[in-house]
């Protein structure tokens, strides 16, 4: 459960964020999507903390991000994320990229680690290249690796900011296979999208961010049938 209470994010005189209220449900699936510069990549990075808040409240799971003496180690192995840029270890192999975690963090044994990899791999369709590097590997596949090294955390939020866009677009449909996978499973998840039919088939709700606030949110048939706001509305015409 995550919950954001007027979040304000600056990068000194740019007032990126403002006046953010969001609250994600246990096994919700939200989608953001937006304009180039809206801030969404920005609004996920506080949700674990990788940018600190300007002001307002970022709860995740019952604790507060914002507050002094939270752990932010234990808030942020709930919280996987995915990027766009895979940002595997060039210099191991699949199966060590996914088992690095919870072996560095003490969450399991190397054997159990090696155990959970395998099967996260399996997952994700990889079994059979748990010996590669990530060099010999397609995008797709490289995103799916980093998925599954997300998942080895066993986190119960998934952030993806825009983990499809730097796919070759044959590659896109079986990174969104798994997503879709993971929300069908109850996966709490957070998605920065520019994939519109996907945002609209798995999303329960979706957020139209732009200008560093939420211009609308609903359902996606009222976002992408029947958006109101006039940047809504703008912005779909653009990219539909
Ligand atoms: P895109 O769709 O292009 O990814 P976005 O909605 O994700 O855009 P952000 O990356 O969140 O947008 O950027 C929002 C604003 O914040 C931009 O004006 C950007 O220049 C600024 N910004 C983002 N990160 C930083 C940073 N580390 N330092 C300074 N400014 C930043
Ligand atoms: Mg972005």
């Amino acid at each position: 459960v995550i919950v954001v209470k007027d979040l304000a994010k600056s990068f000194g005189d740019n007032h990126v964020l403002h006046d953010v209220d969001v609250t994600v449900k246990e096994g919700e699936v939200v989608a953001i999507i937006g304009p180039s510069g809206a801030g969404k990549s920005t609004f996920l990075r506080c949700l674990n903390k990788l940018e600190d808040v300007t002001s307002g409240h970022v709860v995740v799971n019952g604790h507060d991000l914002t507050e002094k003496g939270t752990d932010l180690d234990t808030v942020r192995q709930d919280i996987g994320m995915v990027f766009q840029h895979f940002n595997l270890f060039p210099h191991m192999t699949v199966l060590q990229n996914v088992m690095l975690a919870p072996v560095q963090l003490g969450r399991a044994s190397k054997e159990d680690a090696r155990r959970q990899a395998e099967a996260l791999l399996e997952r994700v369709g990889l079994a059979e290249k748990a010996d590669a590097r990530p060099a010999e590997l397609s995008g797709g596949q490289k995103q799916r690796v980093a998925i599954a090294r997300a998942l080895a955390m066993k986190p119960d939020i998934m952030l993806f900011d825009e983990a499809t866009s730097a796919l070759d677009p044959e590659m896109v449909g079986e990174v969104l296979e798994v997503i879709r996978d993971l929300a069908r499973q109850g996966m709490t998840m957070v998605l920065v999208t520019h994939e519109m039919g996907f945002a609209r088939e798995v999303a329960d709700r979706v957020l139209f961010m732009a200008d560093g606030v939420i211009k609308e949110e609903g359902t996606p048939a009222e976002i992408f049938e029947r958006p109101r706001d006039p940047r809504t509305q703008d912005f779909l015409s653009k990219v539909l």
